[in-house]
């Protein structure tokens, strides 16, 4: 395959959980993918050297994404090497939990920095050269709690669902440009993120009766990147096991 025909994508936060799972199902569907993670090199590189046994093709992007001038940065740098980005994986988020109440600025700040301002820090460069492309994808990562509330969890719900109200208004500005714009809205997923809740009392209010698996969050992924869902635009994308 030449360059020019490579699919380039980056995902943020793809150094383990759903980024990683994400990471890995566009490497195998033929997409060159640029890993992007914050601290933890030792498991981007396992991520990397994972995508690269399967056949794959990957490379490595460290910076955090609520630092403006580093996601201008490593957008210029895919640029620089590829000529576009065609996929846009807008995946990197925590939690910091506390009841309303309770809660210190800070945390609220620090939650909608990574989930939400990172949306603004990544989106804008890459849109530049999608429009100039006439061509892109974009998906950002949601959450059920950005669509139905949880208690203690204010500053995750109110970043989630800024990302639903962004994903919605940028897809009616550049969808004409055969860009996509879409969230994906992941309920509870087995990651690292999940580790501490109370998987059993969880598992009661989910119709499938199991969490789910960060490749099933992938797969829906793929498929919004994929031709077959060009005119699937503005849309939040439930994978949930039926919570919602
Ligand atoms: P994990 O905690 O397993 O992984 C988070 C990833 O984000 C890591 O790769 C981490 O890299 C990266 N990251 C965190 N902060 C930054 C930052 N500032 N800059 C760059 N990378 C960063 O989380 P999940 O895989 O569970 O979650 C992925 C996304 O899915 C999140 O947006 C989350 O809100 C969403 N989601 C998850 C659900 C779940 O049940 N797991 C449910 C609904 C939504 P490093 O370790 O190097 O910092």
């Amino acid at each position: 395959m030449t360059k020019e025909k490579i699919q380039i994508a980056l995902v943020t936060g793809s150094s383990r959980g759903i980024g990683k799972a994400v990471a890995q199902a566009l490497a195998n569907n033929k997409y060159l993918v640029y890993i992007n993670y914050m601290s933890d090199r030792q498991a981007a590189d396992k991520t990397l050297d994972e995508i690269r046994t399967n056949g794959g093709q990957a490379r490595l992007l460290q910076f955090d994404v609520t630092d403006t001038a580093s996601c201008e940065n490593a957008v210029k740098e895919i640029i620089t090497e590829n000529k576009k980005i065609d996929v846009l994986v807008n995946n990197a988020g925590i939690r910091n939990d506390r009841l309303l109440a309770m809660m210190k600025k800070d945390a609220w700040q620090q939650i909608i920095d990574t989930n939400l301002n990172s949306f603004f820090n990544m989106t804008k460069p890459v849109v530049k050269q999608m429009l100039k492309n006439r061509y892109g994808r974009i998906i950002n990562m949601a959450s059920t709690a950005g669509q139905i509330g949880n208690a203690g969890q204010v500053n995750y719900c109110a970043s989630k669902a800024g990302l639903i109200g962004a994903t919605k208004a940028l897809a009616r500005e550049i969808a004409n440009r055969n860009i996509t714009v879409n969230a994906v809205s992941p309920g509870f997923i087995e990651t690292q993120m999940t580790e501490n809740i109370d998987i059993d009392e969880i598992v009661k209010s989910i119709p499938a009766g199991r969490l789910g698996k960060p490749e099933e969050v992938a797969a829906a992924i793929v498929f919004l990147c994929s031709n077959d869902a060009s005119y699937i635009n503005g849309q939040v994308i439930g994978v949930n096991g039926g919570i919602i």
